[in-house]
């Protein structure tokens, strides 16, 4: 087997693909619907419909597919479809068990549709080998979920030593790489069978399309085939041109999740700092409880993501989002601009995430205007929190 290039060079070529028609170094988009059957026999030649044969598929699934050192990826339309595709496998009676602090959309749907399809759910509150071993039930664990570091509190999880007790116990090892990328963080090598991502986030990295995609390991492609079928009859598929996008926004991947991690890790040693903050939460941190685990399992930096919890609790909270400037306050991340998030305000009443939280996906502006921006924030909310003004 030839060598991979580094992840930078495999990332910034995209495989070094050329059009054979043109020469072309960038993809072409291809979004025809049908394919010539043979002239002769009418019989297939070789693609046919594009629902799950899509050829401009090929190399954003191929990309990603290396990233991962997989042995195969399928695109899906989104993360979500990704994920429940994976879940939509199992049959009534299957268990699979998951941290509490979770992707909320996963726990959303496994709530309503997984347990209505008759899944076993357990959400676990520490995510550790011996709790997932005493939560694991002989015969019937089919899943054993991760996502690390996971939202909003950004956990980290032991991939290899869960992997382990999951695998003597036969089940599936399931990961969500979509905080981590596989520029810091490549599950496979650490025992996953399957990882997941929201392309919408980093691996698009530009805040322009929702995609998802599904990865498995080698030894594992009779996943791949049964997660095809799923894609081909649920018809959760990707547009040519969203598939197109994807590609264009990954040649940038490395270099946006390195700069990335770099300003959160700037960001968190200011914010540790600040009086008006009770608790900083990154993996970068030598404070964070993960951060042993962070540092043995990711590679070049701790992420773009990171929360702290106001002092001022709830209201000053909101208030600290609501008086960024540089910053804005918006859903998702991974882009190229930074955003804040009041998050249990999202996820609903039943979520577990602290009501002072703030979460930060930090983008690609400079530095120091992101810094005086939270700081002015800060200032304004503590300021308003002294006088009750
Ligand atoms: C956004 C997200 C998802 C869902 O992805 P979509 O592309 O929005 O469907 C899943 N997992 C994580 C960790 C996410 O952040």
């Amino acid at each position: 087997m030839t060598r991979l290039p580094h992840p930078d060079t495999l990332a910034a070529t995209a495989l070094g693909w050329i059009d054979r028609e043109t020469d072309a170094m960038a993809a072409p988009l291809r979004p025809s619907t049908s394919f010539l059957r043979d002239p002769a026999h009418l019989d297939r030649a070789g693609r046919m419909f594009t629902r799950d044969d899509n050829p401009s598929y090929q190399q954003t699934e191929a990309v990603i597919n290396a990233l991962e050192g997989g042995a195969g990826c399928l695109l899906f339309s989104s993360g979500m479809a990704a994920i429940t595709a994976v879940f939509q496998r199992l049959a009534p009676g299957d268990h699979v068990i998951l941290p509490v602090r979770v992707y909320s959309g996963l726990r959303d749907w496994l709530n309503l549709h997984g347990r209505r399809w008759g899944l076993e759910v357990s959400y676990l509150q520490d995510y550790t080998p011996a709790a997932i071993e005493a939560a694991i039930i002989p015969g019937k664990t089919r899943i054993v979920w991760m996502e690390t570091p996971s939202n909003p509190t950004w956990v980290v999880t032991d991939i290899a030593a869960i992997s382990k007790v999951a695998h003597e116990a036969g089940a599936l090892v399931g990961i969500d790489n979509t905080v981590s990328t596989p520029i810091l963080t490549q599950p496979i090598r650490h025992g996953a069978d399957i990882v997941v991502h929201s392309g919408s986030k980093y691996l698009n990295g530009h805040g322009d399309l929702i995609a998802g995609a599904a990865v498995v390991a080698p030894g594992r492609e009779d996943l791949l085939s049964d997660l095809q079928v799923q894609r081909n009859h649920y018809g959760a598929i990707l547009g040519s041109f969203e598939a197109w996008l994807l590609l264009r926004g990954m040649r940038t991947l490395a270099l946006r999740v390195r700069a990335q991690s770099a300003a959160a890790m700037k960001l968190a040693a200011f914010l540790e700092g600040h009086a008006a903050v009770a608790e900083v939460l990154y993996p970068g941190l030598p404070s964070h409880p993960g951060h042993d685990i962070a540092r043995r399992q990711m590679a070049g930096g701790f992420g773009g993501m990171l929360s702290f919890r106001v002092a001022g609790g709830e209201a000053a909270a909101k208030a600290v989002a609501s008086r960024v400037g540089v910053i804005r306050q918006a859903i998702s991340f991974g882009s190229t601009e930074t955003v804040i998030e009041h998050r249990a305000g999202m996820e609903g009443p039943d979520s577990p995430t602290p009501r002072d939280l703030l979460r930060i996906s930090v983008g690609l502006e400079n530095i120091d205007e992101l810094i005086g921006d939270l700081g002015q924030a800060l200032e304004a909310a503590t300021i308003q929190k002294e006088t009750g003004a």
